[in-house]
């Protein structure tokens, strides 16, 4: 179900390119809200055929850009090559245990790795942008 504010926040960045907000744009947004979160472009892009054939990966691909640049979706670099995206717009900072077999991926967030993080930055000298935490594994599924 897509929220109002979203829509708004997508059709404001469109604007601002000079670009027009497309009814396929539209669809993808639709569809990128509607899913489970860390979803690759290829699963997207069937999530998007479902619902409009006629839409391009090309279209989809460029609409994830575009959610990207205006935080509503964040890119992601999982096992350090699978892209994929996730909402970002309203939810809070987290970070990933991925497994390694089956690519399931489990969120957390962890106040004392958090600060660990930013001492560790400060005795660097470094001013924190962003990280992304990501610890690879086998799950209790796959173990078993
Ligand atoms: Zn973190
Ligand atoms: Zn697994
Ligand atoms: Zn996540």
């Amino acid at each position: 179900m897509r929220i109002k504010d979203e829509y708004s926040i997508l059709k404001e960045h469109v604007k601002e390119k000079g670009l027009r907000i497309t009814p396929q744009r539209e669809v993808v947004l639709d569809a990128f809200l509607g899913t489970e979160r860390h979803v690759d472009v290829e699963s997207l892009y069937i999530l998007v055929k479902k619902r409009d054939a006629s839409i391009s990966f090309a279209t989809v691909y460029r609409t994830l850009k575009l959610l990207c640049e205006c935080e509503l979706a964040k890119e992601l670099k999982f096992e350090g090559k699978i892209t994929r995206y996730e909402h970002k717009y309203n939810h809070k900072h987290h970070d990933h245990l991925v497994c390694a077999q089956c690519g399931k991926i489990v969120e957390f967030h962890n106040d004392k790795i958090e600060e660990i993080q930013d001492k560790v930055a400060r005795e660097n000298n470094f001013k924190v942008l962003n990280h992304h935490l990501e610890i690879n594994g086998i799950c209790s599924s796959c173990r078993n």
